[in-house]
């Protein structure tokens, strides 16, 4: 079987490509959309027609390209059953998914997510955020649950036979796979005899702050990727690329909305709009140098003008679908 284990960068998320060579059939497991171009590529140079693209789960903190890889290939969308998204198709215990003369096995892991579900094949298990190298996926949102986590994790995961190599859905440290045996003994939160109630502790003590692009990486994924209809947006006499607050209270769940006031005027009495993050318009520059150039932005201030600008500078640092919303929170609330 072919395999090749790709890296998001951006959000530390791994990419597994599956392939039968000879029957040139493959599929992609948990792609990212910013990244959809570096696959096709790859797939188009390597001759194979993608069959499924697969998620582990709904995910938090990226954007899947299924919707677009779709576009391009005519693959099926498939997801766990349990993620609650209306995918081509949807998988759940017993099910295999097959390409060439190769099939995954479909195990359901919740824990992380209640949707999510692990990938075995062939030694290899594909564990989403199930179980990653030396932890595990957080579980304090999304219908997540460390007692959960733990019992699926045990049961369906370290339950395979010590050798099976384990492919996580994102790494941080640079690692890249480890094994049944390895996770048994020395994982620190699931491993070395922990019980469950060690398990839970360990999870309800974490206090880790939501993922920067929550808001935009929820509805996305609902979407199966789908993108935002992003006309051009009209610009007014400061050139500033606009959108009427209707426009954005339509969009809401699929832009990022980004503030650009002092933070006494987010929390002041003009409110904010649900979702937005605060980025001081002094900050945003470096603040966004981080973020993807194709991600659909619209700046929000008081009444217009820092927002303008905020639009302008992000298109002048490669923004493409960036724009300002016209009379900012004055017009918002009123
Ligand atoms: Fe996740």
């Amino acid at each position: 079987m072919f395999f090749r284990q790709l890296f998001d960068r951006q959000t530390c998320t791994y990419t597994y490509l599956l392939a039968d060579a000879e029957a040139g059939e493959a599929v992609l497991i948990d792609p990212v959309l910013e990244l959809v171009d570096r696959d096709l590529q790859l797939l188009r140079e390597l001759g194979f027609q993608l069959v499924a693209s697969i998620e582990t789960h709904v995910h938090a903190d990226h954007v899947t390209g299924a919707w677009t890889l779709k576009q391009a290939t005519g693959c099926d969308i498939v997801y766990p059953r349990r993620g609650g998204v209306p995918a081509d198709r949807l998988v759940d215990a017993g099910d295999t998914i097959a390409f060439g003369r190769f099939a995954l096995e479909v195990r359901p892991t919740p824990g992380h997510t209640d949707g999510c579900t692990t990938y075995v094949i062939d030694g290899m298990a594909f564990t989403g955020d199930t179980l990653m190298v030396r932890g595990c996926g957080r579980t304090d949102f999304q219908q997540g649950s460390p007692e959960a986590l733990f019992a699926s994790a045990w049961e369906h995961i370290l339950s395979l036979p010590d050798e099976t190599l384990l492919y996580p859905g994102h790494d941080y440290k640079g690692r890249t796979v480890t094994t049944v045996a390895e996770e048994k003994l020395h994982n620190p939160r699931l491993g070395g005899g922990r019980s469950v109630q060690e398990f839970k502790a360990i999870m309800d003590g974490l206090g880790l702050a939501q993922p920067a692009r929550i808001h935009v990486a929820l509805p996305g994924n609902r979407r199966l990727g789908k993108p935002v209809e992003w006309t051009l947006p009209a610009r007014n006499d400061r050139g500033a690329p606009q959108r009427s607050t209707g426009w954005v209270r339509d969009n809401l769940d699929g832009v990022r909305v980004v503030d650009v006031r002092q933070p006494e005027e987010f929390d002041g009495p003009l409110g904010h709009i649900r979702g937005a993050s605060l980025v001081p318009l002094a900050t945003l520059h470096q603040v966004a140098s981080e973020w993807s150039r194709g991600d659909r932005i619209v700046t929000v201030c008081r009444r217009g003008g820092r927002s303008d600008q905020a639009a302008l500078g992000l298109e002048s640092m490669g923004f493409t679908h960036v724009a300002s919303m016209t009379g900012g929170m004055e017009s918002w609330s009123s």
